[in-house]
């Protein structure tokens, strides 16, 4: 005699098969079979883009907000001494981290990104009012470093797209901030090369005879990737942006103001090397001020429009910053706090997660 299953046994039995059977459909409704035993050469993931963020909450709060509200994230990475990762979306759906952002002719990057919350509460303030960005423990950093390794494998991300929520949202966010470890990635070779000190320090006193103008570091921010109207002003997006440039290549200053620095990193970022690798011939080769050829993009300035560019020393007059780790040695992630000005207002930010304000809202 066989015995019929009790009733919550066959529900069980039944979301199974209906689990099972989740997958997509061998034949249509109508019944006319779909053969997918050939399949194109001509494809590629959906997911372009890796876009890391801060919560701003502790993770209660953040699973709280992550799973109840119109906001979300494929990941969240939780903050305990050993960190445990939550996939709280699968990664062939979309999920509202993003929701106004945009990198290169890329916009709305919810529809063609992973994003990753770390539970982090971003800045307190310090005792004179400045804010205090704090560090990312060593054991979180650990426990990300794979997870973006195997996304960016499985996905075939490029590394130029692996990004911080406050570059594809530079009017509003700065996550994952001036302590995100940004260049232990880069050593890792999980994005781009650093900047190589070398060239920096070749082109830069070039920059520092010859400042660059508003229009200038617009375009150059603008090859780099940033969403940036060209105004020709220092205005306040490019004060945004600049800031949020500097708090990735340049973290111990980001106050948002151009400087010769800044410059010399967005040049090197976004120009190759000249062939022959002499640092005194780029730098003589460096971008002019972009006022006497105001529609020419940055890219296109010849050499040819530095008139009197001086030449710059063989030896840099700058000290060269220390030469890059090897790629196998993520020394130490603990970053220490770093301290702003907190007069500039720079972060408008909406709590991470949140996003209940509508000009914020992370929903595309
Ligand atoms: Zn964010």
């Amino acid at each position: 005699m066989t015995r019929r299953p009790a009733p919550a046994l066959a529900a069980l039995l039944l979301a199974l098969l209906a689990g099972c059977a989740s997958g997509p459909p061998t034949a249509t409704e109508g019944g006319v079979p779909i053969d997918a035993t050939r399949t194109a050469k001509g494809q590629d993931s959906r997911v372009l883009f890796l876009v890391i963020h801060y919560t701003v909450a502790d993770f209660a709060l953040s699973m709280k907000i992550l799973t109840e509200k119109e906001v979300s994230a494929h990941y969240l990475l939780s903050d305990e001494p050993q960190p445990r990762i939550f996939r709280l979306v699968d990664e062939s759906r979309r999920a509202w981290h993003s929701g106004a952002s945009a990198w290169g002719d890329n916009k709305r990057l919810n529809s063609s990104s992973i994003g990753i919350e770390i539970v982090h509460p971003g800045y307190i303030q310090g005792p004179n009012g400045q804010r205090l960005f704090l560090p990312f423990p060593k054991a979180q950093i650990d426990a990300l470093i794979p997870l973006v390794q195997d996304i960016v494998k499985r996905h075939q991300i490029r590394p130029e797209r692996i990004l911080g929520h406050g570059e594809v949202s530079p009017s509003y966010k700065v996550d994952p901030g001036p302590t995100f470890p940004w260049k232990l990635f880069a050593d890792l070779g999980i994005t781009p090369p650093w900047p190589d000190a070398v060239r920096v320090a070749a082109v830069r006193p070039v920059f520092e005879a010859l400042p660059r103008d508003a229009l200038w570091f617009q375009r150059a921010l603008a090859k780099h990737g940033y969403a940036i109207e060209p105004t020709g002003v220092f205005d306040r997006q490019t004060e945004l942006v600049l800031a949020n440039f500097q708090m990735r290549y340049r973290p111990a200053d980001y106050s948002g103001k151009p400087d010769a620095e800044s410059a010399a990193l967005l040049w090197v970022l976004t120009m190759p090397p000249s062939g022959d690798g002499q640092p005194a011939a780029e730098a003589a080769a460096a971008p002019a001020a972009s006022a006497p050829a105001a529609s020419a993009p940055a890219e296109a300035e010849p050499p040819a429009a530095v008139p009197a560019a001086p030449v710059a020393p063989v030896a840099p007059a700058v000290p060269l910053a220390p030469p890059d780790r090897p790629a196998a040695a993520p020394a130490s992630h603990a970053l220490k706090a770093v301290a702003v000005d907190d007069g500039s207002g720079h972060e408008e930010r909406c709590p991470e997660g949140l996003c209940e304000l509508p000009a914020l809202a992370c929903r595309p």
